[in-house]
């Protein structure tokens, strides 16, 4: 419970985060645009200006664009050219001259409705009394093409933003999905470990108790039990160890060391005592070893990989089967085929046959010994070395797996 309110408040987190950042970066994008389209609106009449406010003015007044009003003021700032300036003289009288602000491009409001782009020169006309100039272009096109520009780059950024709710709402989900699945597997895990971990150790202490209650007893007598404790105990060992091989592997711990090595050396020394060992069960184990080839690998994780597919093999067959185990050289990699006639496995059942704790019949494997853990190494160990596992179905009964390197 504690953990899913945890991921709910991670995927919520996610989510912040990822609108967060949808969300600068339109409005970054918007400045960004606004700011260019802006210079690149007043760029135009801000250079003419400017090079109207370098023009040599001596004595006279040339003939301007008749989009620039200009101005022609006394030291005191008295306009001397109401004429030239016609009708829009009355907008006009009010803007005061700034002697501070000389030779820049400034913007100003007139009449507080109309805008200006503005620049200010001083010069020397006929006399030598310096006067001053003042050109001023009307930007009131050009600020309501910004706006227009403005209201558009609002309305979508409104729609880009409200979509990004729904993207990061996605994405958060995306992200958060393996965690949750390894969280579950995790837990899943740890569940299976107590419960692997309690049956043992249940019949143990039972069984101890047991004893404990007929001290007179000879061991003779009780020797059923006792074994059934030295057989859980063993199987408590063994289930200790997969599951520490499966821990170092998943912490990325688990070394190997390759080296050079014939494939069918090494299959032969490993599959060799297992004949003997399949014969006192009155089965057949047969080898054909057609891999004369050195491949990098670690021969003891390729001995614990063989060890647990033989087992299972040995396992899982009647007595009057067969195991086949060959290996053969195809595309450049080596194959090692495991083969058995025994009760196979059935599609479904193939599906899950890696997975950890997986068994297809829990009564029986428990017989046998089997933790579920087998198959879940051996894919690990052929993953170290780059190879694949795979299970198919034997012709015309049992299993078939076949791991290439
Ligand atoms: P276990 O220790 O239980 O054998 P494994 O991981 O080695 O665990 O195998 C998982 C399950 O796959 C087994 O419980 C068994 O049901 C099935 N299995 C594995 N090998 C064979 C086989 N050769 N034939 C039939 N079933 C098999």
């Amino acid at each position: 419970m504690e953990e899913k309110q945890f991921i709910k408040k991670q995927f919520i987190k996610n989510m912040i985060y990822t609108f967060a950042v949808f969300t600068i970066l339109v409005l970054a994008f918007d400045v960004l645009i606004y700011t260019r389209a802006k210079r690149y609106r007043y760029d135009e009449i801000d250079t003419e200006l400017q090079n109207f406010a370098s023009i040599n003015w001596n004595h006279k007044i040339i003939v301007l664009n008749p989009r620039i009003i200009y101005i022609i003021r006394d030291e005191k700032g008295n306009i001397l050219n109401k004429e030239s300036i016609g009708r829009l003289y009355q907008y006009i009288s009010d803007i005061e001259l700034d002697r501070n602000k000389l030779n820049t491009i400034y913007s100003i409001k007139v009449n507080s409705e109309y805008n200006y782009r503005g620049i200010t020169t001083k010069t020397y006309l006929a006399s030598n009394e310096p006067y001053y100039i003042q050109l001023l272009a009307n930007v009131d096109g050009e600020n309501e093409s910004l706006k227009s520009l403005k209201n558009r780059l609002f309305g979508m950024s409104a729609i880009i933003i409200t979509t990004s709710i729904i993207a990061s709402y996605i994405l958060s989900k995306k992200t958060l999905k393996p965690i949750f699945v390894a969280w579950e597997t995790q837990t899943e895990f740890v569940q299976n470990v107590a419960h692997e971990l309690r049956t043992p150790l249940t019949i143990i202490q039972a069984k101890q108790q047991l004893l404990l209650k007929e001290p007179e007893s000879k061991i003779i007598d009780k020797s059923e039990d006792i074994i059934l404790t030295i057989n859980e105990t063993r199987r408590l060992t063994k289930l200790v160890k997969e599951l520490m091989i499966l821990a170092t592997a998943d912490s990325n711990q688990l070394k190997i060391k390759k080296e050079l090595k014939n494939i069918d050396e090494v299959i032969k020394d490993i599959v060799t005592p297992y004949v003997e060992y399949a014969e006192m069960q009155n089965k057949e184990l047969l080898l054909n070893l057609g891999c004369d080839k050195s491949i990098n690998i670690d021969v003891n994780k390729i001995t614990q990989l063989m060890i647990i597919l033989l087992d299972n093999a040995i396992k899982y067959t009647k007595e009057g089967e067969k195991i086949k185990v060959n290996t053969f050289f195809k595309d450049g990699k080596g194959v090692i085929e495991v083969i058995d006639e025994g009760i196979g496995i059935n599609d479904e059942q193939k599906k899950h046959i890696f997975e950890r704790f997986y068994r297809t019949d829990k009564a029986r494997t428990r017989e046998t010994g089997g933790t579920g853990l087998g198959l879940a190494i051996a894919q690990t160990i052929v993953r170290l070395h780059g190879g694949t596992i795979r299970v198919y179905n034997n012709e015309p009964k049992g299993t078939k797996f076949v791991i290439k390197i």
